[in-house]
């Protein structure tokens, strides 16, 4: 039989196949485009339709309440800017001491040489960690007996008496820096006396006296921000020098510093670049870390080992991530009409990991070890090393990722599917009106609609659309190409909803154009009067889901909604919010859905492929919490625009409005991730639904959701073997054709705790525990919360300190080189929006942030948490400043910054900022003249200008929701949210500063190490 004739590869390998290229909307290194001119067609006068039944109601206008100002934040001390630490690479350097420091004591720095852990790239240079101390000490540890490969921060706290000790010379650290193998006592200063647990710092203003949160774990009085007894008070205490601890900025440079070449991912267990460094992925047969992000790239062999770490092991997988042009998207790959190849046991699909044998007429499956027969069809012979000759003809033997062609036997009811539908539907009420939002949406959509999702950019999408307006009864709309005009049809009987017209609802948008467009010129006239003020929510769903049922699609629903559906119907929400609850043990009630319908509403939803987009405008509560349930788990996504204006939010929102639609979205899927014998995926984080424990159900997965797997062992890996996992998504793409993307993942395994924390990825860790932590608060308490986040690291930190770095004194704070970076990153965290609101977070935006965050990549998580402040002296094209730490020292009165942190976009201009800088930026040399309701930066004809608006639109460009701009001028009242960002602070809500949270994650360590 011949091969070929069975396996239609539709192209060569080795070349893009038409219809599988980059989406054509948004590419990841340059601008967002903007594909629509604008429309100024003339709006056409209303004319009932045919059936048209009766007028919307007339009752009394909603108020508007006004925004609501932030809150106050602590004092502002504004310093000297500090740059980044230095930069350098081997030969070890030395820092001295800042002199300047009040409580600087013997200090001395360490470099230890460290070969760099991760070996992508070039050889690894030597790692070099420049730890400058005041008011603590650095001892360099002695080699471990782990042998060398990864670095060790090694502090320890301030030494007593803490005025006394000589300040080291440069000349004894440079030696220490050199220490040669073998074991050498630390330089150690002794700690002070703790200042004990009854002193305490003063209420800090702006904050209650005795605020009742902690930023750590166990309640230690009513100090905001720190616990007692850790030596280190900001106002009194000995201070850390901010320099001297790790450095989030000095991680990022030198990880960039290193990648000059392309990731290539054929060596099990190579940890990637962090997110943070711009590289080319090359897929030699593991995933691109574009695809699937590990916690850790050395897993233990067992569960005791695994368990004794307390190292989340993890994977977060974003199955459809969108791949930057230089990058080929997945094959296709058709295995003919029998289907692709699988594991008879385990189903696992072909992959690089199956081992052909008996001259290739078997394979042994990677995952199972069970051997399967190889069809005739796919018979091929094997190389003398036992490698299929067709071996790198064939994505699915040499590949990570790629994709299969689905038979009918992986579809719904053994049909193949309908090309999927599109549903708007769009709130009238008041509100909705009188904000703008209703003649925004119909007005783009006119437009839009000619951008809906197809795989191949030359021809029309098959997506079909429907169109429905609501406030507290449904009006369905006749947009049959035949029409000469809309017509409506009211549902006023919302208890049990239907769709009262099937032929004429869901068209093909060329088909019906004149009627679609008739229709949004007609929807905001239509209601330009309405004194409606009431919603129904469920209802709305529900009726999109009976049209998806009727049509026997899948699809997607776009609702436009504004208030809290208080009118009668199923799913009617009462107003439950309740500020005093926040921070006792019923908190948690608040963040779960206050009616069960919404559940069951959501797994009808799944069941039929239907996803739900849900843009929120609300103007109060909403109960976001509840109004957010279907669309977490039906894969969508939930946007808010509070207190929607349209001349100030129209931008965001448009952009918004168009990637959503626009981007690259499969359907009615199911994600199953397999795993070699010994370990397991055990828990899912993201927004899905699952009805049994291992297919994790998406109605709709898009480009930017990604799905976080946690592993458990359940029995011993192998050194030898590694651990493998496997992701498969069935899917039904927006063409309408059933396929399964596949990405597999290969990490080694050790024996020794060692390796493990040298491959370990703090980015991804920081991801997995803030997607743990926010999920945990659905049923306990914030603070239990906090507690435990807190516990697991400190423990973490202690198996380290325990098990891998030699013996030293109990008051270093020692940190694996991979980790050092948690206990900052950590603290974000904690003192994030969710899990420590200040008091101006509504409760609205917290249930926001937490179903944003539960389908946040790594890239996202990163830049949320630890958002990035470039400074703007100097821009030069074709690179970007070097980014500065976010803390308010680190900001210069004569300064402009940019900060982004996925979802903001500040430009902060310091008081006395120069003359240039401003002339450049806002065409005025003065400060006051400065507009600080700017949303756009002037367009003028300068350098400066031009490559600052450059990076802003790139910085747009790169994430998945449109980042408004807020020019901010140091020392306005806007200043306050701003500051909220500045995340290695103390935060107004009671967060630590990153330097005293240090203090008191060293304390719990040497609490657990005791
Ligand atoms: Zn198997």
């Amino acid at each position: 039989m011949n091969v070929n004739q069975h396996t239609p590869m539709a192209s060569p390998y080795g070349q893009p196949q038409p219809g599988y290229g980059q989406p054509t909307y948004a590419p990841l290194d340059g601008g967002y485009p903007a594909p629509y001119a604008p429309y100024n067609g003339p709006a056409s006068a209303y004319q009932p339709g045919a059936s048209a039944t009766r007028p919307p109601d007339l009752r009394t206008p909603h108020p508007v309440s006004a925004p609501q100002p932030y809150n106050q934040y602590s004092p502002v001390r504004w310093d000297m800017q500090n740059g980044p630490p230095p930069m350098t690479q081997a030969p070890p350097s030395v820092t001295a001491p800042a002199v300047s420091q009040p409580y600087n004591q013997g200090a001395m720095n360490l470099s230890g040489p460290h070969p760099y852990p991760q070996h992508y790239g070039p050889p690894p240079t030597m790692q070099q960690v420049t730890n400058q101390m005041t008011g603590m000490q650095i001892g360099s540890g002695p080699p471990t007996p782990a042998g060398p490969g990864y670095g060790k921060y090694v502090l320890s706290p301030p030494s007593q008496p803490p005025f006394s000790s000589a300040q080291m010379p440069p000349t004894s650290m440079a030696q220490a820096n050199h220490l040669p193998p073998g074991p050498q006592a630390p330089q150690v200063l002794q700690p002070p006396r703790s200042p004990g647990p009854l002193q305490q710092p003063p209420p800090q203003p702006g904050m209650p006296a005795g605020y009742p949160h902690s930023a750590f774990g166990q309640v230690r009085g009513p100090q905001p921000g720190y616990a007692g007894p850790t030596p280190v008070n900001p106002t009194t205490g000995p201070q850390l020098d901010p320099d001297a601890i790790p450095s989030p900025i000095q991680v990022i440079e030198d990880d960039k510093a290193k990648c000059n070449e392309p990731f290539t991912t054929g060596v099990r267990g190579q940890a990637p670049p962090l997110v943070t460094t711009n590289f080319q992925v090359k897929d030699q047969g593991n995933a691109s870390p574009r695809f699937i992000r590990c916690t850790a790239y050395n897993m233990p062999c067992t569960a005791d080992m695994a368990k004794q770490s307390q190292v989340p092991l993890a994977a977060v997988i974003k199955p459809l991530a969108t791949l930057p042009p230089d990058e080929t998207p997945p094959y296709l790959v058709d295995h003919g009409e029998t289907g692709p190849i699988r594991c008879n046991r385990c189903k696992a699909y072909m992959c690089p990991y199956m081992q052909f044998i008996e001259g290739g007429r078997r394979f042994q499956c990677g995952f199972c070890s069970c051997v399967t027969e190889v069809p005739p069809h796919y018979f091929q012979h094997l190389d003398h090393t036992g490698k299929r000759v067709d071996c790198y003809d064939r994505p699915e033997l040499s590949l990570g990722s790629y994709e299969f062609l689905a038979t009918v036997d992986y579809c719904k009811n053994n049909k193949l599917p309908q090309p999927p539908a599109f549903i708007f539907l769009i709130d009238v009420s008041y509100n909705a009106v009188k904000s703008g939002m209703v003649s925004i949406v119909c007005q783009e959509l006119k437009t839009l609609l000619d951008y809906l999702p197809r795989e191949n950019p030359d021809m029309d999408s098959v997506v079909r659309v429907g169109f429905v307006t609501y406030n507290k009864v449904l009006h369905f709309y006749n947009v049959k190409g035949s029409l000469a005009q809309p017509q409506m049809l009211v549902v006023s009987d919302v208890s049990d909803m239907f769709v009262p017209l099937l032929d004429g609802f869901l068209v093909n948008v060329n088909d019906s154009r004149l009627v679609i467009e008739s229709l949004l010129d007609q929807i905001p006239e239509m209601f330009a009067d309405t004194r409606e003020t009431e919603t129904v929510f469920g209802p709305v769903i529900q009726a999109g889901l009976e049209a998806l049922k009727a049509a026997d699609c899948a699809g997607k629903l776009f609702v436009f909604h504004t208030s809290l559906p208080i009118a009668e119907a199923p799913g009617k929400l009462k107003n439950r919010e309740d500020k005093k609850l926040i921070g006792t043990d019923k908190e948690k009630s608040l963040f779960q859905p206050q009616a069960s319908f919404y559940n069951s509403l959501a797994k009808d939803c799944v069941a039929q492929g239907c996803c739900v987009d849900l843009f929120l405008f609300p103007n109060q509560y909403v109960d976001v919490a509840t109004l957010g349930v279907v669309p977490v788990s039906t894969g969508g996504s939930v946007y808010k625009y509070t207190y929607f204006q349209a001349q100030s939010d129209q931008e965001r929102f448009l952009n918004d409005l168009r990637r959503d639609i626009q981007k690259p979205v499969g359907f009615d899927a199911v994600m199953r991730v397999r795993t070699s014998t010994g370990i397991r995926a055990t828990d899912f984080f993201g927004s899905f639904f699952m009805s049994n424990t291992t297919d994790v159900e998406l109605a709709g997965l898009d480009c930017d959701k990604a799905i976080t797997v946690e592993f458990k062992h359940d029995d011993k890996l192998s050194e030898e073997t590694g651990a493998l996992m496997q992701c498969a998504v069935l899917y039904t793409s927006c063409s309408g054709q059933r396929r399964l993307r596949i990405h597999n993942m290969a990490v080694n395994c050790c024996s020794q705790l060692a390796d493990l924390y040298r491959n370990c990825e703090t980015d991804t860790i920081i991801n997995f525990f803030s997607k743990y932590a926010f999920r945990g608060i659905l049923n306990n308490p914030t603070k239990a919360v906090r507690d435990t986040l807190v516990n697991q690291c400190a423990q973490i930190l202690a198996c380290y300190r325990k098990n891998c770095a030699s013996p030293s004194s109990a008051g270093q704070l020692i940190l694996p080189e991979c980790m050092k970076l948690l206990p900052v990153y950590l603290n974000c965290v904690l003192k994030s929006d969710v899990l420590l609101p200040g008091a101006d977070v509504s409760l609205d935006d917290r249930a926001y942030l937490r179903q944003l965050i539960s389908c946040m990549d790594v890239a996202e998580t990163h830049v949320f948490f630890y958002p990035r402040l470039l400074p703007l002296t100097k821009l030069e094209s074709g690179s970007l400043p070097v980014a500065v730490r976010d803390s308010e020292e680190r900001l210069s009165k004569g300064g402009v910054y940019l900060l982004e942190t996925g979802l903001h976009l500040f430009l902060w201009v310091g008081a006395s900022a120069q003359q240039e800088l401003l002339l450049n930026i806002f065409g005025t040399q003065s400060f006051s003249q400065i507009d600080p309701a700017t949303t756009s930066l002037p367009v003028l004809e300068n350098p400066f200008s031009q490559r600052l608006r450059e990076i802003i639109e790139s910085f747009r460009a790169q994430r998945s929701r449109y980042m408004k701009l807020m020019v901010v001028k140091q020392e306005d009242r806007a200043e306050l949210i701003f500051r909220h960002f500045l995340v290695e602070d103390k935060s107004a809500s009671g967060g630590a500063s990153y330097v005293d949270f240090l203090c008191h994650m060293h304390k719990e360590i040497r609490q657990l190490l005791s």
